[in-house]
C-alpha cells in the first residue's frame, strides 16, 4: 500500500514550464506546500532555452536571472541578402543549471524526480509506485496535447556544443545565418560562442513535417563548423527537437484533448510564441500570474489556466496568420526571403514581435511591407465574401468589395417590416470560434460589435404523431432523450459520436480551410476519406450505429442546412454533429444581420471599403490575368486580384463572358448537381410564444421519399418538413413588444428540376405551410398575423444571381467536394480567387468562413 503525499501545489511535469511555476509561488507564498514530479531524474531535460532581454519584463527578471548562464549585447542575423547586426541583449539558459537553481531554492521534499505519473484529476496525481499526492490543486505541464487538432508546421533542430582546439573570435551569437543550402523548408544555422573556445552550433528548419533525420543534420552540422574554421572540434553535448509552428487550429479541441477541467501549462496549454516557438517568455510570464493569482485550488486553478491559455491563443492570430503566409508560400526553398524581409524592418518592431507583443503598427507594417497582392476587389458580400475581405485588409491588402444588393450579407440579408425584423437566411450559427478569429487577426475583440447569445436547445424536433426530441449538447439531457425514443440507442449513440469526433479532426479542422488545388492534394486527404467510408451516406452510418427510425432522422438531418441530401451526402458532414456539441449553437443579439453588421464596421475600420448596390457586370481580363471590374453603373476599378464570392455559374458564365478558359468551366458546371431551394414564409404575429424554442424542425410523415422527391424527382410533394425559426423567444427586440417573429422554411426542387411561375404556386404554399404550423403549434395563427410575405427560388436566382434558384450552390455530394468543387483560384487565371458556398468546403456559414481562410492563405502567399 503506497503512502497518501498532501501538499497545497501538485506541479506534474519537471520542465521549464512546472519548474517556474515552483519558483514563482515559493516566492509568493513561502509556506506553500509545492511539489514537482517529474518522471526523469534532473528538471529540465537536456535543453538550452534562449530568450531576446525584452522578452521578459524588468519586474519578472528576478526568476530567471540566476538560470542565466550567457548573456550578450548584440546579436547578428545573416542571409544571402542582408547582414544585420541588431542590438539587443539575448541570453541563454541550460538545463543544467535551471535543475541546480530549482534545488538550491526549493526544499529537498518539493522536488520529486523519478516518479512516473499514472493519472492525475483536478486534485490528485496517482504515482506508477503505489503513491499518491492529494493536493489543494495540481497543474499538469507534461507537454504537448494533441497536436492534431492544430494545424501546424514546425521549427525542428539538432544543435551541438563544440569545444574548439582554439578560440573562435566570435563575440556574439549569429541568430540566423540563412546563407546556407536551403533544405527541407527553412534553413538557418544558429550560433551561441559559449565560452571563447566553446560554440553551441543549432542546425534549425522551418518545415513541414517534424521528422529529424539526425545523422544527415550532424554532417551538415561538422561541414558548417568546418568551413567557418572551426577545425578539429569535440562535440561536448547535443540536443535535438521539434517545436510546433502554429497555423490554425481548434484551440479549445487542443485544451480538451487532455482533459477538461484541469489546469495546464507550457506546451500542454499551447503556452508558445506561435512565430518561434520560443517558450520561455510565456513560461515567465504565465508563472509570475499564477503566483499573483493566490488562488491555486482545482478548479481556480483550471479556471486561471484555461482562461490565461485561451487569451494567449487570442492573441497569436496574428502569428498564426503569418505562419500560414510562410509555410503555405510556394516554394518552401524560397521561404527564406520572407525572413530576410522582416529583418530589414525597425529593430523595435523585430523586437516586440519577439516577444509576441507587436503593436497594430508594427503588425501593419510586417504585412504591408510588400504584400503578394497589394490590392483586391471581393464580388460579393456574403459571410465567406466578408470573411475573406477581412482577412485580406487585416493582412495589410487593400480591400474593396463590390455588393449588387443595397445591403450586404448575401443570403443573410434582412428586412424590416412593420417593427419586425426579418433575417433571411442563417440563424444557426455554430462554431463561433472561426469567426472571433476575424477580429483577433488585428488584435481586436468581436465582443466589440456583436454579441453572441446560447441558443437552448439547439433544436426541437417535433414528428406528425406528437414525439418530441430536444437537441443539445448537455450529455445527461441528451442521453434522456435518446432514451425515450429507444434506450438501446444509448450505446449506439456514443459510438456515432466517436464517429463523428474522427471526421471532425479529419474534416473540419484538418481540411476544412485549406484549398484543395490540385488533385495530390486529394490523394493525401484519400487515406482519412477511406478510415471514414466517406463515400457512405450520413443516414447511413447513423443508421450502421442507432436503429430507431426517429433518432436516425434526428442524427442525420443536418446535411440539409448545408444543402445535401442525407441520404446521399458524404458521411463525413456527420462532423456537424460534432460542431454543434463543442462549439454551440448561438444567436446574434439583433439578429443575424447584426453579426454581418459587426463585420462590416471591422472591416470599415480596419480600411477596407465597401461598395453596395452596384452589380458587377464584367470582371476585365487581359492575357491570362484579371485587371478589375466593371459594374452596371460604369464603375470600373483594377486590382492585383479579384475574388468571386458570387454564384459561381453566375461567375463564369456572365462575369468572364469573354475569357474562353472561363467559358468552359461554365460548361463543365452546368453539367454538377446543384442543391435544391427553399421556399420560406416570414410571418410576424400577435402574442408571445415562451413555448416555442428558436429553432424547430417539424418533421413530415415522409423521409426518404420526401427527400427523393426534392432532391431526384423534382416534385412539389403534398407533404413537407419545416425549420421554424422563432428568434423573438431569445431576442424579443426583433418584433414590436408584445409581438413574435417567425419564420418557416421548406426545402424544394430548385428551378432546374420543378421549373414553375413561383408567382402563382407560391401563395398556395405559403397558405400550406401557415396551416401546418397552424395546425402543430399556432392554432389561430391566421388571425395574429400581422405582416407576412415569402420567398421563393425565383427570388434566390433574381436577388442573388443563384443558379437555379439553388439555396447553398452545388451540391455537397463526395464527387462534388474537395478537389471536385470549385477550386479556390481558377486553374487558368492565376489572380482569380474564389470563396463562398460553391467552393471548398461548402456552404453553411462555418464551411463559408472556411473557405475564406483557405483562399486568403492562396492570396497571401502568392502560391
Ligand atoms: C434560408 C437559409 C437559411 C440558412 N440557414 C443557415 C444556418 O442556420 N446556419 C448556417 O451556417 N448556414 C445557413 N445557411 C447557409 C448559409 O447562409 C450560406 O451557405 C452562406 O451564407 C453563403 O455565403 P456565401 O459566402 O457563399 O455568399 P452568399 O450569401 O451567397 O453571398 C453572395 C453575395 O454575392 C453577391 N453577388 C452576386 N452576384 C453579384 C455581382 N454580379 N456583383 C456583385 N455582387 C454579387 C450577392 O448579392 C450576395 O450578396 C442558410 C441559407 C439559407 C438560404
Amino acid at each position: 500500500m503506497g503512502t497518501t503525499i498532501r501538499c497545497d501545489l501538485a506541479i506534474v511535469g519537471g520542465g521549464l514550464a512546472g519548474g517556474l511555476i515552483a519558483l514563482a509561488v515559493k516566492a509568493r507564498a513561502p509556506s506553500c506546500d509545492v511539489r514537482i514530479v517529474e518522471g526523469g531524474t534532473t528538471l529540465g531535460g537536456e535543453h538550452v532555452w534562449s530568450f531576446f532581454g525584452s522578452d521578459v519584463a524588468q519586474a519578472h527578471r528576478g526568476l530567471v536571472q540566476d538560470m542565466v548562464v550567457h548573456g550578450w549585447r548584440g546579436y547578428d542575423v545573416v542571409f544571402p541578402n542582408l547582414t544585420r547586426d541588431v542590438d539587443a541583449t539575448y541570453y541563454s539558459i541550460t538545463s543544467e543549471r535551471f535543475d541546480a537553481v530549482l534545488r538550491a531554492k526549493l526544499p529537498p521534499q518539493a522536488i520529486m524526480t523519478g516518479r512516473r505519473v499514472l493519472a492525475l484529476s483536478a486534485t490528485a496525481v496517482v504515482l506508477g509506485d503505489g503513491d499518491r499526492i492529494e493536493a489543494g490543486g495540481v497543474i499538469d505541464c507534461r507537454g504537448p496535447g494533441d497536436l492534431d487538432t492544430l494545424e501546424l508546421g514546425w521549427q525542428k533542430f539538432v544543435g551541438h556544443e563544440l569545444a574548439l582546439p582554439t578560440a573562435h573570435g566570435i563575440e556574439r551569437p549569429r541568430v540566423m545565418d540563412a546563407t546556407v543550402a536551403q533544405i527541407d523548408g527553412y534553413r538557418f544555422v544558429y550560433c551561441l560562442p559559449f565560452a571563447p573556445d566553446r560554440m553551441f552550433v543549432e542546425d534549425t528548419y522551418y518545415s513541414d513535417t517534424p521528422g529529424l533525420d539526425v545523422p544527415a543534420i550532424r554532417a551538415r552540422i561538422a561541414d558548417y563548423a568546418q568551413a567557418r574554421g572551426w577545425a578539429g572540434a569535440q562535440v561536448v553535448r547535443r540536443e535535438a527537437g521539434s517545436l510546433p509552428i502554429t497555423l490554425g487550429g481548434n484551440f479549445d479541441a487542443y485544451w480538451r484533448s487532455t482533459g477538461k477541467g484541469i489546469a495546464k501549462a507550457g506546451m500542454r496549454a499551447g503556452l508558445f510564441q506561435p512565430a518561434t516557438g520560443y517558450s520561455l517568455p510565456d513560461a515567465v510570464r504565465f508563472a509570475i500570474a499564477l503566483a499573483d493569482s493566490g488562488d491555486w485550488s482545482g478548479a481556480s486553478l483550471a479556471t486561471f489556466a484555461y482562461d490565461h491559455a485561451r487569451e494567449h491563443w487570442r492573441r497569436g492570430a496574428f502569428y498564426r496568420m503569418l505562419n500560414t503566409m510562410m509555410f503555405r508560400a510556394g516554394d518552401p526553398a524560397e521561404r527564406w526571403r520572407i525572413i530576410e524581409r522582416f529583418y530589414r524592418l525597425d529593430p523595435a518592431l523585430i523586437t516586440r514581435f519577439y516577444a509576441g507583443r507587436s503593436s497594430i503598427g508594427d503588425k501593419a507594417r510586417i504585412v504591408t511591407g510588400k504584400p503578394p497582392v497589394p490590392s483586391a476587389i471581393v464580388i460579393g458580400s456574403g459571410f465567406g465574401g466578408l470573411a475573406l475581405a477581412i482577412r485580406l485588409q487585416s493582412a495589410g491588402v487593400a480591400t474593396t468589395i463590390v455588393e449588387a444588393r443595397d445591403r450586404p450579407g448575401g443570403r443573410a440579408y434582412y428586412w424590416e417590416k412593420d417593427g419586425f425584423t426579418f433575417d433571411a437566411g442563417p440563424t444557426v450559427i455554430t462554431d463561433p470560434a472561426c469567426l472571433q478569429e476575424l477580429w483577433a487577426l488585428t488584435g481586436a475583440d468581436m465582443a466589440r460589435d456583436v454579441t453572441l447569445e446560447p441558443v437552448t436547445p439547439f433544436y426541437r424536433l417535433n414528428w406528425p404523431d406528437g414525439t418530441n426530441f430536444d437537441y443539445t449538447n448537455d450529455e445527461a439531457a441528451l442521453q434522456r432523450e435518446i432514451g425515450k425514443l429507444d434506450p438501446a440507442d444509448i450505446a449506439g449513440y456514443h459510438r456515432f459520436l466517436e464517429y463523428a469526433e474522427g471526421v471532425y479532426r479529419e474534416g473540419y479542422e484538418k481540411l476544412g480551410h485549406v484549398a484543395f488545388l490540385d488533385f495530390a492534394s486529394m490523394v493525401k486527404a484519400a487515406p482519412a476519406l477511406a478510415k471514414y467510408q466517406a463515400w457512405r451516406s450520413v443516414y447511413s452510418i447513423v443508421s450502421k450505429f442507432v436503429k430507431n427510425e426517429k433518432l436516425r432522422e434526428a442524427l442525420s438531418f443536418h446535411t440539409l442546412l448545408v444543402g445535401g441530401n442525407p441520404m446521399t451526402t458524404s458521411a463525413i458532414y456527420a462532423l456537424i454533429h460534432k460542431l454543434e456539441r463543442d462549439g454551440g449553437v448561438w444567436f446574434a443579439r439583433g439578429g443575424t444581420n447584426r453579426l454581418v453588421a459587426g463585420m462590416v464596421a471591422h472591416f470599415e475600420r480596419i480600411g477596407g471599403t465597401l461598395r453596395l448596390g452596384d452589380p458587377v457586370t464584367a470582371i476585365e481580363t487581359l492575357g491570362d490575368r484579371v485587371t478589375g471590374v466593371t459594374t452596371q453603373s460604369g464603375w470600373t476599378m483594377q486590382a492585383d486580384a479579384v475574388a468571386a464570392n458570387s454564384d459561381i455559374m453566375h461567375t463564369y458564365r456572365d462575369l468572364l463572358k469573354t475569357s474562353r478558359s472561363g467559358q468552359r468551366t461554365k460548361a463543365a458546371l452546368e453539367k454538377k448537381r446543384y442543391s435544391p431551394s427553399l421556399f420560406v414564409v416570414h410571418f410576424g404575429i400577435k402574442g408571445a410564444w415562451p413555448g416555442i424554442p428558436h429553432h424547430m424542425i417539424l418533421f413530415g410523415p415522409r423521409y426518404k421519399g420526401l427527400l427523393e422527391d426534392i432532391y431526384d424527382h423534382g416534385v412539389l410533394a403534398q407533404d413537407f418538413s419545416l425549420y421554424l425559426h422563432h428568434p423573438t423567444v431569445t431576442d424579443p427586440s426583433l418584433a414590436p413588444e408584445g409581438h413574435s417573429t417567425f419564420y418557416a422554411l421548406a426545402p424544394v426542387p430548385h428551378m432546374g428540376k420543378f421549373p414553375v411561375d413561383w408567382n402563382e404556386i407560391g401563395p398556395i404554399l405559403e397558405k400550406r405551410i401557415l396551416d401546418e404550423v397552424g395546425r402543430r403549434l399556432i392554432p389561430d395563427i391566421h388571425d395574429r398575423i400581422v405582416t407576412k410575405f415569402s420567398y421563393a427560388p425565383s427570388d434566390f436566382a433574381a436577388d442573388l444571381n443563384a443558379h437555379l434558384g439553388s439555396a447553398f450552390s452545388l451540391e455537397p455530394i463526395l464527387t462534388q467536394s474537395a478537389y471536385f468543387r470549385v477550386h479556390n483560384r481558377d486553374d487558368h487565371i492565376p489572380n482569380l480567387y474564389f470563396v463562398g458556398a460553391g467552393t471548398h468546403p461548402g456552404a453553411g456559414i462555418p464551411g463559408v468562413v472556411g473557405s475564406a481562410k483557405a483562399t486568403a492563405a492562396l492570396m497571401l502567399s502568392g502560391r
